[in-house]
């Protein structure tokens, strides 16, 4: 097998699998046509989602393209035999081992990984090279929930399902923007919402989409949710709250409501109004879930602001019992199955922990390895640093890019660039961290992998393959057996990641024993290929709610509640006046290796932006759609600027999507200080302490092209566009000659040009045989133009493509909001004026407006609020 390449031959197959995406975990039904046409639905059989699916998974057939595949393994770029690659990384991990000890080499792996490959790296790095520096990017996403979990309940157990949001009577989102980051939840609520009329409560500093058709906005002073359960721990046993008949179950209540009476209600920032309200809605409601996510995880306090919300939950015994609990959402479709696993440097596999002599040698006995890890490795941060400080000598990264999404972001790439010795696997060729490997290995991606995955709700599903790999692309798991073997190490003959997963089953048995509750044991024997989601525990014991009677994983057996000192982040200085909060948006996944690659998803919001409240921007001078250079100190961007009242004055948004591929100088994790929370060592990437500035830029460019360019200018970023490539671009100075500049840009001479030297226009088009292949419209100011239907006309005869907007007779649709059936906001609001579409409904049944996947319903109902309020104030 080493070393031979394959084509990609298509086969008519149709599978059932799973989303790639968000810890949803959505259940898909790939069919591919043979000819390497693939379709994807929702498939309606998979219990997290039953046939609904988000955009993002919409467009998964969009993007499993093999263009842009890393097709071969590479040393030092040049292509080479599997044999080689693989013998390489193996010998330079035995040479570092040899010469400085097993906590010179780390794996730093990922939440896209399936589990069979998080169990075969946990094996070899802790079980066999000896040292626990093995973490995953999940750090960045819930470690705080974890350690949240195992300080009060022994374990890192998630108590409910997904159905306890739709039985619950009041959902309380805190720091989760569920709409844009698990849709398909946030559908389900909705629609139980309908049904029966549950109040939903939205904890946030900044107005996102999933505060439209909620009760309830509390505009939290960011990073005072330990203050506000603080203080509902405090309204909850003052009001006669504490549960009876569940206080033997637990331990801690005096101490927790001791550090708890700390907290005031001028810490949180809200009006005695909405503090009254959402206090006496918590406590009056017994079926409530507090549902919790990145706003909660990425903190300083991180940890302590999971153990407030556990707090109130386990004071008033409202857990793991129907339609009530806390519940914390993964970010990553394997986060979970990856925590269960031991992909954290300070677990081992099946939640059995590290620091217990009794679990390692039993996990020891088991994997009959030579040594076992006996303390926690390093964490995510940690890691890197150890990497800078020359510690770790030889690193090996899977399916990841910490060089954009590790915080202090160019620190991280400057301590990867001068690492002794990078491997790097991933499905592309080109990413960030891709650049810096020494040794670059091309993974299988989605669509090509076989293996498991648990999503937030402990529902183990299958992923399975339906397409071939590309070229000489290689499972990770059989990556990280093959560099065991050859470091000499036995246990790693797998033939494939049914033998892996049989070996966890067994080893859950073990931990189950030990008194673990994670246990699958109960699927040793199952049929792995046609595998059904199933919920764990699935063993001897089965259980879909854990503690709704007590049994937590504690010594005594009874949940703590621990007492939490609430803290506000560190005021901001003079010089970095703003707080920057960074997040997702509704359309891309992380750094847009994928979804970067479907044209649709780059339509809602294809370029990196500052969300700024009014106030602020006039204040530091910015315009609508200028630039802002963001700086901190530890890095800079130059984002968009989009003026809103959505954010408070002071805390201003950015997302995290884009790469040195996509936007060099929209790295915003660049920004991002490695400040972490002292218990979990998840950083705290909501707030960055940031200065702004306006860009100073003499000209500001679109660009629509056929090709995919390569500009030379202070500010650019690109994006797909249906026919070709979007560009967005600004510079410091005007070139000499436009003319020639445009030419270099596009490798050929414009065939039409357009100058208005006084309005200090320039615009030029490149056509072939009439047809347009790209067209590039400059300005002293911000450039307003229609771009979707610019991108539209390339490939296509135009009449006058440096018109840059439609003829009278065809309007503009304006920027994408529903990105299924291509609806552009002009025509909504158009809808909207001519009174005909009043609800979400009509703006369906008039324009088909979210009637596919439902993603962009948050932002119709949005629109229609807005221009329903305007039409009351006229
Ligand atoms: Fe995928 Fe969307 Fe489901 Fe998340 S909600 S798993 S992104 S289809």
């Amino acid at each position: 097998m080493i070393g031979q390449a394959s084509t990609r031959t298509h086969l008519e197959t149709t599978v059932r699998t799973t989303c790639p995406y968000c810890g949803v975990g959505c259940g898909v039904v790939a069919a591919s046509d043979g000819k390497g046409g693939v379709t994807i639905m929702g498939d309606p059989d998979h219990p997290a989602n039953r046939g609904r699916i988000c955009i993002k998974g919409a467009a998964l057939a969009e993007t499993v393209t093999t263009t842009g595949r890393l097709m071969a393994p590479l040393i030092g770029g040049a292509e080479v035999g599997w044999s080689q690659a693989l013998d390489l990384i193996a010998e330079r991990f035995a040479q570092t081992i040899a010469r400085h000890g097993p906590d010179s080499v780390a794996l730093y792996v990922s939440g896209q990984f399936l589990t069979e490959d998080y169990y075969v790296a946990n094996k070899l790095m802790k079980g066999f090279i000896g040292s626990a520096n093995i973490d995953t990017n999940s750090r960045l996403c819930m470690a705080s929930s974890v350690a949240g979990h195992r300080r009060a309940f022994g374990s890192d157990t998630v108590p409910g399902q997904y159905e306890d949001l739709e039985l619950a009577d009041l959902v309380v989102l805190v720091g989760s923007n569920l709409a844009w980051c698990h849709p398909v939840l946030h559908q389900r609520v909705m629609a139980a919402r309908a049904e029966r009329g549950t109040k939903i409560i939205v904890i946030d500093p900044r107005w996102t989409a999933t505060c439209e058709g909620a009760d309830l906005h509390l505009p939290l002073a960011p990073g005072a949710d330990g203050h506000l359960f603080n203080l509902l721990l405090c309204h909850l046993y003052d009001h006669g709250l504490l549960a009876s008949d569940f206080a033997p179950h637990v331990t801690g209540v005096d101490a927790a409501l001791t550090a708890a009476r700390a907290s005031r209600a001028g810490d949180t920032g809200l009006s005695p109004a909405d503090l009254e309200r959402f206090l006496t809605l918590w406590a009056g409601t017994e079926k409530v879930v507090t549902v919790y996510s990145q706003g909660i995880n990425q903190s300083e306090s991180g940890t302590d602001k999971v153990n407030a919300i556990l707090n109130c939950h386990l004071l008033t015994g409202r857990i793991g019992r129907l339609g009530m609990g806390p519940f914390s959402m993964t970010g990553q479709p394997n986060a979970m199955g990856g925590r269960e696993v031991g992909g954290l440097a300070n677990m081992l596999a099946c939640h059995l922990e590290i620091e217990n002599p009794a679990h390692r040698a039993a996990v020891q006995g088991f994997w009959a390895s030579p040594v076992i890890a006996e303390r926690s490795g390093l964490k995510a941060v940690d890691m890197f640093r150890a990497v800078e400080e020359g510690r770790i000598k030889a690193l090996w990264i899977l399916h990841t890019n910490p060089a954009v999404t590790l915080p202090e972001a160019d620190r991280v790439a400057r301590a990867l660039a001068a690492c002794d010795f990078l491997a790097v696997s991933d499905i592309r060729a080109d990413t960030d961290t891709a650049r810096l490997a020494h040794v670059l290995l091309p993974a299988t991606g989605w669509g090509e992998k076989d293996g498991t995955v648990t999503n937030s709700e402990r529902m183990i599903s299958r992923q399975r393959a339906f397409l071939p790999a590309p070229g000489q692309a290689r499972p990770d798991w059989w990556q990280l057996a093959e560099v065991a073997r050859r470091m000499g190490f036995q246990g790693f003959d797998w033939t494939g990641p049914a033998e892996i997963f049989r070996e966890y089953t067994r080893l859950s048995a073990l931990a189950a024993e030990l008194g673990s509750d994670f246990d699958i044991s109960g699927l040793t024997d199952a049929d792995y290929d046609h595998l059904e989601p199933v919920t764990w525990p699935h063993g001897r014991a089965s259980a879909r709610r854990f503690f709704g009677d007590g049994g937590f994983h504690t010594p005594d057996g009874r949940g703590r509640l621990v007492p939490v000192v609430a803290r506000l982040p560190d005021a901001t200085t003079p010089d970095y006046p703003f707080r920057l909060n960074t997040g997702r948006i509704r359309d891309q996944w992380h750094t847009m290796t994928r979804t970067g690659i479907a044209p649709r998803l780059s339509q809602h919001l294809g370029e990196p932006f500052l969300e700024i409240h009014p106030a602020d921007a006039a204040c530091r001078g910015l315009g609508p759609a200028t630039l802002a250079e963001v700086t901190s100190p530890h890095g800079s961007a130059i984002l968009r600027v989009l003026l809103s009242d959505r954010v408070a004055p002071g805390h201003p948004f950015a997302p995290m999507h884009w790469t040195a591929q996509t936007a060099p100088t929209g790295r915003v994790d660049a920004l991002v200080p490695a400040l972490t929370d002292p218990v979990s060592g998840q950083p705290a990437s909501k707030s960055a302490a940031v200065s702004i500035r306006p860009f100073p830029a003499a000209w500001y460019a679109f660009a629509v092209a056929r090709n995919d360019l390569n500009p030379a200018c202070e500010y650019w970023a690109k994006s797909r566009a249906a026919g070709g490539w979007h560009l967005e671009l600004a510079g410091m100075a005007a070139p000499a000659d436009w003319t020639d500049w445009v030419g270099a840009l596009f490798g050929t001479e414009p065939t039409v040009a357009l100058s208005d030297r006084a309005r200090g226009l320039q615009r030029f088009a490149f056509t072939e045989n009439g047809l347009l292949q790209g067209a590039i419209f400059i300005s002293t100011e911000p450039v307003l133009l229609a771009r979707s239907y610019l991108a539209g006309l390339l490939g296509k005869l135009a009449e006058r493509p440096l018109a840059g907007r439609p003829g009278i007779d065809q309007p503009d649709p304006g920027p994408t909001i529903c990105a299924c059936l291509n609806v552009g906001l002009n025509t909504i609001l158009r809808s909207l004026a001519d009174g005909t579409s009043p609800s979400v409904r009509a703006l369906g049944k008039a324009l088909g407006a979210g009637t596919n996947c439902g993603s962009c319903r948050p932002e119709l109902a949005a629109l229609i609020h807005r221009h329903s309020h305007r039409e009351a104030a006229e």
